[in-house]
């Protein structure tokens, strides 16, 4: 089969012009962006408010391979089968970082004949939305170290600062370096250090805003950092959130583009799921909820991460319930968890598939206890066997779970139109209110605990004596009534990347934690997660090109 990047060069796009019309937006709802992006006006969301909803369905997955397992491919699949049931869906995606782009995990703008294009912008630098969110992140460091050099009038403690800067690439390099060294000229020395972009707190605050009301005020109650005597010290106190919102007034708004077979797509927002909430902007979701009978949105990798934080977080922010949730999952992933070494993943072996469910089931359950009706998309790889395939939709029907074989990324829309009859039942269902894993009035602890215990079925928790302390003083400021964020490996349900399959008898480790106050969630660092991932020993750069009439080569 061709590569994606092949597939997506030789795409009959519509002009971006003719996309809006078909979502029936007039010329001042959209700005043109090149021919085949445009951004979406910012008074769209008043004008659309008396609109009814279309049904809003989530898609997730197992825990997957470090290639994914096609979530994005059969979220993009699934908006092009619907289509193709004449009915209006739009996709709602999360935008590309540069880090995994440039290292491991390839492109996030799906893949085969269910792509968003163009994929290329998509995954480089396409509307500028994360280079705004990186310039506005690193202006209010360069501010709070300005405040500090002349005078510091207020009492920053500059040892503990922890707002950081950010670049959107993987560098390891970063993770810890000292600034404002050479002399007083130069600035007060401190420890500082490097996240990428997606998780920062710029990027969860802009997904979770509602408008640019919200996001100036969210933007100002952001904490940087604390004072000698140990007060929190905020971006209000320094003046800056009207600045900061000034640089951030454009990445507010949706972008919008189109999947292979014309099918509108908005991708907005990009926060990572294992160490950030993980799920496109709210404006996005909620516009795309507006303009379309269905909105079919993606959370990041597995069910224990990026639809956990979907339902418990960026519902509470939004407003909104999912109707149905996908559960996207490979044999290939299934036989990894069932003990298949990931060079032999391309060989049957039934057992392995057997046992590998145990990681499905426990997905299963999680969306169950959130009482949201779901169903299982088998997305078909080519190395997969009949004797495969049957048995793992045999188990998935003894489970009592719809099940649907997807081929969308082989044949497009017309691969997922069972999958997307299946989703249409189960959005149609009458389904109990959505249930919270927690309780915002829940304690620090209690939360992090009903994650653990309900989500990743951990026997417990450990806090760090670290972290014991930052939730004491968490609690004095207040902080206790946000939800929490979990940062955790994906390959794992448990907060070791190793543990395969449906682990148990573990303990999760929380080392360390800090609030997001302006995001509105405080996040819990677990295991050896970081904030800056590093780049393999050959990463997908080294396939790179372009030539000299500028086609793009080895995007995957
Ligand atoms: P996720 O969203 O789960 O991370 P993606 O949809 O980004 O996964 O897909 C990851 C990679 O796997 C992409 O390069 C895509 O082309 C490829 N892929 C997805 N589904 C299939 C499939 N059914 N057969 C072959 N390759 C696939």
């Amino acid at each position: 089969m061709k590569k994606d990047i092949d597939i997506a060069l030789e795409a009959e796009m519509k002009p971006i012009k003719e996309i809006a019309a078909s979502l029936n937006l007039s010329e001042e709802d959209w700005e043109p962006y090149g021919h085949y992006k445009a951004k979406l006006s910012e008074k769209l969301g008043e004008k659309l408010e008396a609109r009814p909803d279309g049904k809003i369905i989530l898609t997730t997955s197992i825990n997957p391979t470090p290639a994914g397992e096609g979530k994005s491919t059969v979220t993009v699949g699934l908006g092009q089968a619907l289509n193709k049931l004449n009915k209006k869906a739009v996709i709602a995606l999360r935008e590309p970082s540069l880090g995994p782009t440039m290292g491991l995990k390839g492109g996030a703008a799906g893949g085969g004949y269910s792509q968003v294009v163009p994929m290329e912008e998509i995954n480089l630098h396409f509307t500028g939305d994360i280079h705004a969110i990186t310039s506005a992140n690193n202006a209010l460091s360069a501010f709070i170290d300005n405040h500090i050099h002349h005078g510091n009038e207020l009492n920053i403690d500059p040892r503990r600062i922890s707002w950081k800067r950010v670049v959107d690439l993987n560098d390891r390099a970063l993770r810890e370096v000292v600034v404002g060294l050479g002399g007083p000229v130069k600035g007060v020395p401190r420890e500082d250090g490097f996240m990428i972009s997606v998780a920062s707190e710029i990027m969860a605050v802009l997904c979770l805003a509602s408008d640019l009301n919200d996001l100036k005020e969210r933007l100002a109650r952001i904490v940087i950092g604390y004072t000698y005597d140990r007060k929190p010290v905020t971006v209000k106190e320094l003046g800056y959130e009207g600045a900061l919102t000034l640089l951030l007034k454009d990445a507010a708004k949706p972008n919008l583009v189109q999947t292979l077979e014309n099918t509108p797509a908005i991708i907005h927002g990009g926060p990572f799921a294992n160490i950030a909430h993980g799920c496109n902007s709210v404006i996005a979701t909620k516009t795309a909820a507006k303009l379309g009978d269905y909105v079919v949105t993606e959370a990041g990798f597995g069910a224990d991460l990026g639809a956990e934080k979907f339902l418990d977080i960026k519902t509470r922010a939004g407003g909104f319930e999912p109707d149905a949730v996908v559960i996207v999952a490979t044999i290939r992933a299934l036989k990894m968890h069932g003990g298949v070494d990931k060079k032999e993943l391309d060989k049957e072996n039934l057992n392995a598939l057997q046992a590998g469910t145990a990681n499905l089931k426990k997905h299963m359950e999680t969306i169950e206890q959130f009482r949201v009706p779901y169903v299982i998309a088998i997305n078909e790889f080519p190395t997969d066997t009949e004797e495969e395939i049957h048995a793992l939709t045999s188990w998935c029907e003894q489970e009592g779970a719809p099940v649907s074989l997807v081929q969308v990324h082989e044949k497009g829309g017309s691969g997922g139109v069972d999958l997307a009859e299946k989703v249409m039942a189960a959005a149609d269902q009458k389904h109990q209110p959505l249930s919270y894993t927690y309780d915002l009035e829940d304690s620090i602890e209690q939360k992090i605990n009903k994650i653990a215990r309900t989500i990743y079925g951990a026997s417990g928790v450990e806090f760090s004596a670290k972290a014991e302390k930052q939730i004491r003083q968490m609690n004095k400021f207040g902080y206790h009534h946000l939800p929490v964020c979990m940062a955790k490996t994906q390959y794992s349900l448990s907060d070791d990347p190793a543990k395969l399959g449906r682990p148990d008898h573990f303990k999760i480790t929380v080392r360390d934690l800090y609030p997001s106050i302006g995001a509105g969630f405080l996040v819990a660092l677990t295991g050896d997660v970081m904030t800056m991932p590093g780049l393999p020993k050959q990463p997908a750069a080294l396939r790179m090109d372009v030539d000299t009439s500028g086609v793009v080569k080895g995007l995957f």
